[in-house]
């Protein structure tokens, strides 16, 4: 039986779902590893839900995917953490960031930005106007890492990226500004997610240099795919999770992440489930890549 760990644990992860959605088995196979990993190491294991895109905010889906990890008895450890509750903190950091002039605000139109990458357009200054504005990150230069899952990972951000957004023209902070602040601030040691979020991590790491944060230690799970290769989602509806038993479920989840479980522990009570399986995790086992269609999936 795993022992919830004390708040001071050397490791500290976390699950940070977006609540547009309930849980669906791609988010039930990132919060199955990164528990695992942070219960292997003896690590605190917390919950942050990233609320701040409130547009796409489902009623009633934090809740409901709070209720879905206690059900397959992942407890987590310490309060729930909402974004939506720390907005001063994020205002702080993007006002520190202005002083230091690595942001600026830009005023162009989804239209006006022609390819993927900006163009820094904005960079040397916007017309005075009361127009809505954004700030952008500057960026430059190359970011490297090495994932423990996904392997050497870099990104030339000014030629693949472009500056980026911390805070959006409606006002709301992005994902990547909240992140490395909430990472930082909860002393985050080891980030376990999906490798959809891998293409991100490089600027993740470019502003954690910026503000002096640590970086760190990533390894980035598999995505589900469905057999049109694309990701299993909230928004291309993804079955959400219902099972009477839900050791079976998280067998076969195991079993995705290269785990090998024995068929005996599909037997096994609830708690004997996850001792077995912190006591055995081996990352070395996790495929980088999951290519299996929907129909091969455990039922959900
Ligand atoms: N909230 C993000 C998502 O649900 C995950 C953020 C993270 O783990 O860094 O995709």
């Amino acid at each position: 039986m795993y022992r919830p760990v004390s708040p001071v644990a050397a490791y500290q992860g976390r699950f940070a779902p977006s609540p547009s959605g309930a849980l669906h088995l791609g988010s039930l196979l990132t919060a199955v590893g990164s528990f695992l990993h942070a219960r292997h190491h003896n690590g605190c294991w917390r919950v942050r839900i990233e609320d701040l895109d409130r547009p796409r905010v489902l009623a009633g889906a934090s809740a409901a995917i709070l209720n879905t990890l206690e059900y397959f008895g992942m407890q987590w450890d310490g309060e729930v953490l909402y974004q939506s509750q720390r907005l001063t903190y994020y205002a702080e950091v993007l006002e520190q960031l202005r002083q230091q002039h690595y942001i600026y605000p830009c005023v162009c139109t989804r239209q006006q930005l022609a390819g993927k990458i900006y163009n820094g357009r904005c960079r040397t200054g916007i017309p005075e106007s009361n127009q809505a504005q954004a700030w952008r990150l500057q960026v430059v230069g190359e970011i490297q890492f090495e994932d423990e899952i996904q392997g050497k990972f870099s990104q030339d951000l000014s030629r693949e990226l472009g500056d980026f957004i911390l805070k959006r023209r409606d006002g709301i902070f992005a994902y990547q500004l909240a992140v490395v602040v909430d990472d930082a601030l909860q002393g985050m040691t080891h980030i376990v997610r999906g490798a959809d979020l891998l293409d991100n991590t490089p600027r993740q790491i470019y502003l954690q240099q910026l503000l002096n944060y640590p970086t760190p230690h990533y390894a980035h799970l598999p995505l589900l795919l469905d057999e049109h290769g694309r990701k299993l989602s909230k928004q291309n509806h993804a079955a959400p999770i219902a099972t009477p038993r839900p050791q079976n479920l998280l067998w076969q989840v195991l079993k995705l992440l290269g785990q090998n479980p024995p068929e005996d522990l599909l037997e096994a009570s609830l708690s004997e489930f996850w001792a077995y399986s912190i006591l055995h995790w081996n990352v070395q086992n996790i495929p980088r890549q999951l290519s299996v269609s929907v129909c091969q999936l455990p039922l959900v």
